[in-house]
């Protein structure tokens, strides 16, 4: 049944009829065909498709079809696992992995709405702001690799990594080059801002980054520090206050209250006893982002693009 459908396939086109007899078989022809198109797929299930072709009577353009589609199917696989690799997620982690019950702060619809992926194409930033272990990590990794399955590029590092990184380029005169990490992607995570304090030239190079990012390409960040304590973060407020004003002015802000995950978890083993509660250091930083008062106004409608307002150090 193969060999009659490989063998009786559409006719040569040719005006002048070729003698076939001296060419490979058809089928080392396809292969070779194939591989010379770079369609490694397909090449690989080539006698799969045939087969199955075969036993199921299919057109001509079935079995086509079904072959190129596999072929994309495992390119955009290909692609997509690339993309992943190279940008530098902690951890896959989905955002339907994550358990909006266990955090009632969070609007889901907002989550939903972020998923859409709007903010990306409206080269909008979104902030996850509150104490450790409340998702901000998980969620920006979750809506990175919506980005990425929908093709864009999204590149994930720590705010500290970030400075250490510009700093130490700028010290060797490779600044210029070494921006291209931090500006070709359509998404850029910035974990964990505010932790550790930046110095003027942190300060410096953060706002020249947020500056060459505004209107053309989002920002996912993350902060235990609400915005009113991100004077202290930056050594000069002035620098500060410009950093805010460009990241919020096209922004969704997510304030999450609650009780760390991990600490759930680590309470269920038995590993913490629940009236200790919350760690010395966690309570610190918890307190820092209750105390914002803040939650972005998400407009849903006709305008996406917020305006939020900015709280000056
Ligand atoms: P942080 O707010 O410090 O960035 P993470 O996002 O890193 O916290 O969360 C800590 C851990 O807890 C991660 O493994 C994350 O997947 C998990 N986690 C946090 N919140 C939830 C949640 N609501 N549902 C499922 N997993 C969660
Ligand atoms: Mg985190």
């Amino acid at each position: 049944m193969l060999e009659d459908r490989t063998n009786s396939g559409p006719r040569d086109r040719s005006s002048e009829p070729r003698d076939r007899s001296s060419e490979p078989p058809v089928l080392d022809r396809l292969h070779s065909l194939l591989e010379t198109l770079g369609l490694r797929e397909a090449d690989q299930t080539l006698e799969a498709h045939l087969e199955r072709a075969a036993s199921q009577q299919s057109s001509y353009a079935d079995l086509l079809c079904e072959l190129l589609a596999d072929e994309v199917t495992a390119r955009h696989d290909r692609n997509l696992s690339t993309r992943i690799k190279l940008s530098h997620l902690p951890y896959r982690k989905t955002l339907e992995q994550f358990d909006f019950t266990f955090q009632p702060s969070i609007d889901e619809r907002q989550i939903r709405e972020l998923k859409t992926l709007r903010f990306a194409h409206d080269a909008s930033n979104v902030i996850f702001l509150g104490p450790p272990g409340v998702g901000k990590t998980h969620l920006s990794v979750g809506l990175a690799l919506e980005a990425m399955r929908a093709g864009m590029s999204a590149y994930f590092i720590t705010a500290h990594d970030l400075i250490e990184d510009l700093s130490s380029a700028a010290r060797e005169g490779r600044l210029r080059k070494r921006w291209q990490v931090y500006l070709r992607p359509r998404v850029l995570i910035i974990d964990e801002m505010g932790y550790l304090p930046m110095g003027e030239l942190g300060g410096t190079l953060f706002f020249q980054l947020v500056s060459a990012r505004y209107e053309r390409s989002s920002i996912i960040l993350t902060s235990n520090k609400s915005y009113g304590d991100w004077g202290g973060v930056f050594a000069d407020p002035v620098i500060a206050t410009a950093i805010l004003d460009r990241l919020l002015h096209h922004s969704t802000t997510i304030n999450i209250r609650g009780e760390s995950y991990r600490l759930r978890e680590r309470k269920k083993a038995g590993l913490l006893n629940p009236a200790m509660g919350v760690p010395p250091a966690r309570a610190t930083a918890g307190k820092a982002c209750d105390q914002t008062g803040q939650r972005t106004e998400h407009r849903q409608g006709t305008q996406h693009r917020e305006e939020a307002q900015p709280q000056g150090p």
